[in-house]
């Protein structure tokens, strides 16, 4: 062991860090990412609202955040006020805040794998034990299973994920109140891919009402084709919101990111425009996958995950050869794909028909 991995914390020790692999290739249907550019007039909008902040940068931004909080609560509507709305840099750091606050030494947070692989990363970081009660092999969860598995581990926080990462399957509603009412603790429904479900009215938004314990965490990396921008937020109740800010670094969030995020709200339909084809986009890798004979989860995200792979390695692998970047998730036999352009789409589709063909 170095001096230096002998100096880290204990629990730290051997472990990887969070890497989805960068690599440039042509088509990349790796990070879920939206595939669509921002557009020009946006672009100009966007450019606006920046270049106004630019000779204030002597000054500390907003430490509230608060005309972006205002802008948020009228994009997510269901009557959410600014001081039941908080932003940060990404969702990452929405959940670390959350963890940090609810979580740490010696309290629990319970997860539904496979799923989002940075929750149990977070838990480790903020020092969380993460409990795994796995979900049902067609990857739905029932309230039964999350409700025995809620009963079981007497959880600080439940982590619950819908549309889910990696699989892309949509939450029953009724999952969500069950894990609530089961639980003593937070409950977090992470909604990073909402804007994609084929159910708009499957978000948890609306249950927050008289659910003070509850709360859904939103990013604008996905629909609003914005994750280099960095912005997450979260919806929940306002006491809760009022705990956060003590564990969040001050100023956290620059001015130039409230500004470029503010500035993207204002042309959130103009952002979305894409949303429609990408899900197309997504249900065409569907349909084409499965005429192949391979399972395909049903998918309510920007993203499929693809089955009955013999080695899913080699497959990543032989798709990278024709130019086609997706992810190994680490699942036997799964590989997760991300819907792009048309283009891009028939590419991969188009690298996946000779894989398949040379696959034993
Ligand atoms: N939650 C889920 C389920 C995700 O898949 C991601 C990104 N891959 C995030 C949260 C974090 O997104 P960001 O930090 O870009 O908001």
């Amino acid at each position: 062991m170095s001096e230096i991995e002998d100096l880290l914390r204990e629990d730290l020790r051997g472990q990887t860090a969070y890497g989805a692999p960068q690599l440039d290739v042509p088509v990349q249907l790796n990070t879920n990412e939206n595939a669509f550019a921002i557009p020009d007039d946006v672009a100009a909008v966007i450019e606006e609202y920046i270049s106004r902040e630019i000779r204030g940068l002597n000054r500390y931004p907003d430490r509230d955040a608060l005309a972006l909080r205002e802008d948020l609560a009228a994009y997510l509507g269901h009557g959410l006020t600014p001081s039941q709305v908080w932003a940060a840099n990404g969702s990452n750091e929405i959940l670390q805040q959350l963890l940090q606050a609810f979580g740490g030494p010696g309290r629990t947070v319970l997860g539904f794998m496979p799923s989002y692989s940075m929750h149990p990363l977070l838990a480790r970081g903020t020092g969380t034990n993460f409990v795994d009660a796995l979900r049902d092999a067609d990857y739905t969860l029932s309230p039964g299973h999350v409700g025995w598995a809620i009963e079981a581990h007497d959880p600080d926080l439940v982590f619950l994920v819908s549309p889910n990462n990696p699989t892309g399957t949509a939450l029953d509603p009724a999952v969500v109140d069950a894990a609530y009412e089961a639980s003593r603790g937070i409950v977090v429904v992470d909604e990073a891919y909402a804007e994609f479900a084929r159910d708009a009215s499957s978000t948890a938004l609306g249950r927050l009402e008289g659910r003070p314990r509850l709360v859904v965490t939103r990013t604008m990396s996905k629909a609003f084709a914005f994750a280099g921008a960095r912005v997450g937020y979260l919806a929940a109740d306002a006491e809760l919101i009022e705990k956060l800010l003590l564990v969040r670094l001050p100023y956290h969030l620059s001015s130039l990111t409230q500004a470029a995020a503010r500035g993207a709200l204002a042309c959130a339909p103009q952002l979305q425009a894409e949303v429609d084809e990408l899900k197309h986009q997504r249900d065409r890798i569907v349909k084409n996958l499965r005429a192949k004979g391979l399972p395909v989860a049903d998918s309510d995200a920007n993203f499929v995950l693809v089955g009955g792979l013999v080695d899913a390695a080699a497959v990543w692998k032989a798709v990278l050869d024709q130019g086609v970047l997706v992810r190994d998730v680490g699942l036997p036999g799964r590989l997760r794909i991300t819907a792009g352009t048309e283009e891009e789409t028939t590419a991969l589709l188009d690298a996946f028909e000779i894989v398949m063909k040379q696959e034993p």
